[in-house]
């Protein structure tokens, strides 16, 4: 059984984390670009790796916010594919996980 009050914790902690790193990477992507061609040959290829790691964090906030509505129903710690316990270590490392490893791996 997962211990539901510390997920939590852990998952909301996460959030605010991979939202004020999301805001910071925007925040560089607005910035307007060098006028020196040179210079902005590399501010593109910055940006086009900041979409890139954008990306990656929009897509685990989506992922946290879905785990923090299973803590709320209580499923929290269920794979969401056959319903086993997901492992403590497994939701330590990423709480934000829905399947157990073997799921994953399937999946
Ligand atoms: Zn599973």
């Amino acid at each position: 059984m997962a211990d539901l009050a510390k997920a939590k914790q852990l998952l909301e902690s996460q959030l605010a984390e991979l939202k004020a790193r999301l805001e910071h990477i925007e925040a560089d992507l607005a910035e307007p670009m060098d006028s020196d061609s040179g210079e902005r040959a590399v501010q593109m290829e910055d940006d086009e790796s900041l979409e890139g790691q954008a990306a990656v964090i929009e897509s685990r906030i989506t992922a946290t916010q879905r785990a923090l509505l299973r803590v709320e129903n209580g499923s929290y710690g269920e794979c969401m594919q056959c319903g086993k316990d997901i492992p403590q270590g497994r939701l330590d490392a990423r709480p934000e996980s829905v399947l157990c490893v073997t799921c994953k791996a399937a999946g």
